[in-house]
């Protein structure tokens, strides 16, 4: 089994000869083959220097280097890209995770898991604005997705190659990739991990990222539920608005005819107006999304559905085996 251990940093340049070593050490005596695939995304330190000075001795070593700097979920999507081992595992680049856990996790992706996500069960982070925010963060997305997890935002996890082969990535969607899985059907696990403080340089993120990841969450949650049927959420909602509308305006109309009260000047006419109207964009909104749906799965050979195994059977025409 072969295993590749992907890497996103930016600007981590005292933290790059460190980590080399404590991976050295952590995957020396494990019976795998390793690759290492440091991305960097587009540091403006020393960086890819220290990266280029490993490379040249370690032939198990893959620089990416990109052009500029496109964020840590591009970083990892492009790792994802090059990668050719079985199981990939992401690390962060400063030294917050510990190497000495990849061990563990790929321990737990031998008893059969598909994905494997660490836990920073004694993070080491700021409460008020890093750890409190993740704690409702990570409620919130395990409710919303059902895949309930302690820990969304570690980035030490490991993935089975069919997973990140047929994961793909947007803005800064990295830390839902076992969410996003879920939807090819996988069994996922987790396990505590060791979290340190960083020494070197500083954090690339700050409290604004939690409204991001609320709103990742809700293309997310659409995206798993509705890919393949948004005339489901947009033609409900246009239907029980429409036909809200229409019940104010028919009971309107019967108050008219059989009570004599005028409808022109009352402010109900206008809600039931409106609640029509808005059905009926609502409406034509899931009929435009489901056309959508077809180009998005068309286009790209997308299949609706993955298969784990087939026993027997030829490969049907222009079938997907999902892979
Ligand atoms: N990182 C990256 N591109 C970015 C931001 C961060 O590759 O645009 C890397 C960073 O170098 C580190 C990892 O992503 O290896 C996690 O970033 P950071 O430690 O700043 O996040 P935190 O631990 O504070 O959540
Ligand atoms: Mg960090």
């Amino acid at each position: 089994m072969k295993v590749s251990l992907v890497i996103p940093l930016l600007n981590e340049e005292q933290n790059i000869p460190v980590l080399y070593d404590e991976l050295c050490q952590a995957v020396g005596n494990l019976e795998y083959e390793f690759e290492f695939i440091f991305v960097d995304d587009g540091s403006k330190d020393g960086s890819l220097a220290r990266l280029t000075e490993i490379q040249k001795k370690d032939t198990r070593v893959v620089v990416v280097s990109f052009r500029r700097n496109f964020g840590q979920t591009a970083a990892m999507a492009a790792g994802f890209d090059y990668a050719t081992g079985d199981v990939i595992i992401t690390i962060d680049a400063d030294l917050q995770n510990d190497p000495r856990d990849i061990a563990k996790l790929l321990a737990k992706v031998r008893e059969g898991y598909d994905v494997v996500t660490g836990w920073r069960f004694d993070r080491k982070d700021a409460f008020i604005n890093r750890r409190l925010p993740s704690i409702i963060a990570n409620r919130l997305i395990s409710f919303t997705t059902g895949v309930k997890l302690h820990d969304y935002g570690c980035t030490l996890k490991a993935f089975r190659k069919e997973v990140v082969k047929n994961v793909r990535l947007y803005g800064e969607m990295h830390r839902f990739i076992p969410a996003i899985a879920s939807g090819m059907g996988i069994e996922y696990a987790e396990i505590v991990v060791n979290h340190r403080s960083r020494r070197f340089g500083k954090s690339k993120y700050g409290i604004s990222r939690t409204l991001r990841v609320i709103l990742d969450l809700l293309t997310v949650k659409f995206l798993l539920s509705f890919s393949t049927r948004p005339i489901h959420v947009f033609g409900f909602l246009g239907l029980i608005s429409g036909g809200l509308g229409f019940l104010i305006g028919l009971l309107m109309l019967a108050q008219r005819q059989f009570f004599n009260v005028p409808m022109g000047d009352r402010p109900l006419l206008f809600l039931a107006v409106l609640l029509i109207f808005i059905g009926v964009q609502f409406i034509s909104i899931g009929l435009l999304a489901e056309m959508q749906a077809r180009i998005y799965h068309e286009s790209q050979n997308k299949p609706v559905y993955y298969i784990r195994k087939v026993l027997g059977g030829a490969a049907p025409d222009g079938g997907h085996n999902g892979g």
